[in-house]
């Protein structure tokens, strides 16, 4: 359809990605999905952190109903929900949670299903290989049906709520490379959300306890996974979004990416907190007291003379590559 625009947000976590999301979720032309790597696990999952922003269970909060029912015309699957079994997502990823249903953070940890020639057939981006790939390979064969149903609910939720804008953060450059080498979607966006890196590291030093040569290494490598994964997509369009800025003046960053967007901004946006329907993500979005946008800034107080020359070392001249000087 004309106008159909899909948006992926890619940046670290803890850089406002769930706010950016809930931010254009508010405009009427906007339906901001939230995490969706996480949708098939909070559908089958009842713990809060799987409940929909609106604070109901998925499979009973309206806006995703619609989905389904939506869904389920388009796959011809009759009167069972579609959504339970769709496979947007590598299922063994739940294997990751914890008791409380949150996603284990652990940076030392490597990745138990990450698969190669996946990563290597979305870098390069060339479609003959990574169909040749999928052939081979079960994993990739995978991967490439997410991708392609990642574009089938985009659609479902375009004719579900007649917004043609989807926003969906799930903040991973592959996912972000799969939709746009599979998925049907034509106007595929992305936002790069960035934050000065030394707040970054900041604040995973201080969650989890590891050292700022080990964060300062992982942030690095983060932002070199997104700049190969963007590179060879040209149709896509791009747009960096700094954290600080969203944070200060998030009225004149929405209408900069509404201008983009090509649609007129709304005053809505600004209320965050009116009543949206994402998933996954930080838990900020269920905390419905928190309405201030704060700058959070404690790293300059946090990090010592030697965490900051650590940084430098390792990641400085990125940090400066993306706006933040000394
Ligand atoms: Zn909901």
């Amino acid at each position: 359809m004309n106008g159909d625009i899909c948006v992926q947000i890619i940046g670290s976590g803890h850089s406002g990605s769930t706010l950016l999301d809930m931010m254009l979720g508010g405009h009427s032309a906007v339906s901001s999905l939230g995490e969706t790597a996480y949708l098939r696990y909070n559908t089958n999952h009842e713990t809060e952190s799987d409940y929909c922003t609106c604070g109901k269970r998925v499979m009973e909060c309206p806006f995703w109903l619609a989905v389904d029912a939506e869904l389920r015309q388009m796959l011809g699957t009759g009167d069972r929900p579609a959504l339970p079994d769709f496979n947007i997502a590598d299922l063994r990823v739940a294997s990751l949670r914890d008791e409380q249903g949150r996603f284990i953070n652990d940076i030392n940890r490597k990745f138990p299903f990450r698969s190669r020639l996946n990563e290597a057939t979305l870098v390069l981006g060339i479609p003959p290989l990574r169909w040749l790939a999928g052939k081979v390979s079960p994993d990739v064969a995978m991967f490439r049906e997410i991708g392609r149903n990642l574009g089938l609910l985009y659609t479902a939720v375009r004719r579900a709520h007649g917004t043609p804008i989807i926003v969906d953060s799930t903040k991973n450059p592959g996912t972000f490379k799969n939709v746009w080498m599979e998925s049907d979607e034509r106007d595929i966006r992305f936002i790069l959300l960035v934050r000065d890196g030394r707040a970054v590291t900041a604040s995973r030093m201080r969650r989890d306890g590891y050292s700022m040569l080990r964060c300062a290494e992982v942030w690095r490598n983060e932002h070199l996974k997104r700049m190969a994964a963007s590179a060879t997509a040209r149709r896509a369009k791009r747009r960096i979004v700094h954290y600080e800025d969203l944070a200060t003046d998030p009225r004149g960053v929405l209408e900069g990416l509404c201008d983009w967007l090509g649609i007129t901004f709304e005053e809505g946006m600004l209320d965050f907190r009116a009543e949206s329907h994402n998933v996954g993500g930080n838990p900020m979005r269920l905390r419905k007291t928190e309405t201030d946008i704060t700058l959070d800034e404690r790293w300059r107080d946090e990090l010592t003379a030697e965490d900051l020359a650590t940084f430098d070392d390792i990641a400085g001249r990125m940090n400066e590559r993306l706006g933040y000087g000394a």
